[in-house]
């Protein structure tokens, strides 16, 4: 009898063991919630009163009436890039926050590739080539035509991982090149520069929030170190991934890979089938 009530005691021990674990990992989760609306809520709060900051401060730096002392531009120009880069901030945050949160919605709409790489290209061969830079598009012709997803996050993936090609190489430093790929069931869009390269030891940490390879570089270079922390959550969401390699000897290539699955498969009009 006594060995019986001592079993139902450890029993009662450890029911309350993990009620209280599972009391815990609520509150945990909770919490977690409650910081993600709360950035989320000062996010948009912040960022109303900052574009009007923004806005004075360019008709400022702008001296439309030629009232104001050189010092007096040079300040209005310092406002209204900090001012810029806060906003940037600001909506990373947001983003990073909706995602967290499970807020973050996907919009899958019919995206036509050869449309989606023309705007890349056009975004951004004019940034290349004003560093000196030349930007190569490769599009693999085998690739479907077209694929279902959400074109604004793979844009936003995409203009994060071009800017950041762009950026971290220096001018005259060859070429970035952007690359499509696929093997039926994945779509892979490369991007690889000549750049400053990424040490082995620091690949996992760039994706981490806040996370700058280097403190030094990031001075100079600027960012928020939140762009491929978003890019990541995003190609996730999407059911992706991406990943990050060593470009040969020089740069990196970063590489979103995104399902191909529910894909029109249009053949290319070169391998149509007869008629
Ligand atoms: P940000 O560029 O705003 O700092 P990111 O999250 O986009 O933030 O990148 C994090 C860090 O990863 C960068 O600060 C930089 O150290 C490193 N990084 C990203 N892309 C490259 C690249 N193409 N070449 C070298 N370093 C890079």
């Amino acid at each position: 009898r006594l060995k019986s009530e001592a079993l139902e005691e450890r029993g009662k021990a450890l029911e309350d063991a993990r009620a209280e674990a599972d009391r815990r990992a609520l509150d945990v989760e909770q919490a977690s919630r409650y910081k993600s609306e709360f950035l989320a809520n000062m996010s948009h709060e912040l960022r109303t009163p900052l574009n009007s900051v923004l806005i004075l401060a360019r008709d400022l730096a702008d001296n439309d009436t030629g009232n104001m002392s050189d010092d007096q531009v040079e300040s209005a120009r310092v406002i209204h890039e900090s001012g810029t880069h806060l906003l940037a901030l600001i909506n990373d945050v947001l983003d990073l926050s909706k995602v967290e949160a499970g807020k973050m919605t996907l919009d899958p709409v019919t995206i036509a590739i050869a449309d989606l790489v023309q705007v890349i290209r056009g975004r951004f061969a004019p940034v290349a080539t004003d560093k000196g830079l030349g930007f190569q598009v490769e599009v693999d012709p085998d690739l479907p035509r077209s694929l279902k997803a959400d074109r604004g996050k793979i844009e936003q993936i995409a203009n994060n991982l071009v800017s950041n090609a762009i950026k971290f190489t220096s001018e005259g430093g060859v070429t970035v090149r952007l690359s499509l790929t696929g093997d039926g069931h994945v779509l892979a869009l490369s991007v690889a520069d000549t750049g400053i390269g990424i040490a082995p030891q620091d690949r996992q940490r760039v994706f981490a929030a806040f996370e700058q390879a280097d403190s030094g570089t990031s001075r100079q270079f600027g960012g928020t170190g939140l762009g491929l922390t978003i890019s990541r959550k995003l190609a996730r969401l999407m059911g992706g991934d991406i990943t990050l390699d060593a470009n040969g000897d020089k740069g990196s290539v970063f590489t979103l890979l995104l399902p191909l699955a529910g894909t029109t498969q249009l053949p290319a009009p070169r391998c149509a089938p007869e008629p």
